[in-house]
């Protein structure tokens, strides 16, 4: 199964598709991740990175075809994919029908998570995550065990700098520009289908099952 799970920041979609990846026991590949370590390792990519994902803006799709590309050519991806964040705008979009083609396989499905606005920026001013395994918590709805300090690995969390209020309104502002178009597109090869941002972390699993039924 090749999923593409799409969705504005802060509306779940990094939760969905860790569940998703665990259900159906598929690597996700989730490209905020993966520039958030190339950051962290202080690389020469990570560090041109960094100066686009402060402001809240896309990093240049050269460099995140690239990382999606590598990843892809894996043997672990073999039997399917959870695409987390990618792609996020047309070339992408395009880019990844190309690198799917050389493969010789399809995306089966791209799931819109849909959330209002209230929702998003509760999340978002809430949220912390551990910069090692990139674990999600929220104060108020999945709170760590122990306060600040990751349940699985046992780093001490962090607020994402473009958790910040004044960053978050920018994202949702690229969210719109340049991500949402792309659904219009999967629309149109009948691939996109919608889950709720909104359900409480228990009904997650339930709802994912039911939408991803017919593709396993
Ligand atoms: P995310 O963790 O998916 O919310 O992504 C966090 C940030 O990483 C985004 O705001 C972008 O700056 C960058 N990013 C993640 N995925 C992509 C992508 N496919 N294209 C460009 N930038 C990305």
């Amino acid at each position: 199964m090749r999923i593409v799970v799409l969705g504005p920041p802060g509306s779940g979609k990094g939760t969905r598709a860790k569940i998703i990846g665990e259900v159906y026991k598929l690597p996700v590949i989730a490209t905020g991740d993966m520039l958030r370590e190339a950051v962290a390792n202080g690389t020469e990519m990570g560090k041109l990175a960094d100066i686009y994902m402060k402001r809240g803006e896309l990093v240049k799709d050269d460099i995140v075809i690239g990382i999606v590309k590598e990843r892809l050519k894996r043997p672990d991806v073999k039997d399917g994919f959870v695409l987390d964040g990618f792609p996020r705008n047309l070339p992408q979009a395009q880019a990844l029908d190309t690198i799917l083609k050389e493969i010789g396989v399809e995306i089966d499905a791209v799931l819109n998570v849909i959330a209002s606005a209230d929702t998003i920026v509760g999340r978002l001013s809430l949220r912390s995550i551990c910069p090692t395994c990139g674990a999600i918590y929220h104060i108020k709805d999945k709170p760590p065990k122990k306060l600040g300090i990751c349940d699985v690995c046992g780093e001490t969390l962090i607020q994402r700098e473009d958790d910040k209020n004044e960053i978050i309104n920018h994202r949702l502002k690229v969210y719109e520009e340049q991500t949402y178009p792309i659904l219009e597109r999967y629309d149109k090869m009948g691939k996109t289908r919608e889950i709720s941002g909104e359900l409480g972390f228990d009904e997650i699993k339930d709802e994912i099952k039911r939408v991803l039924n017919d593709l396993t």
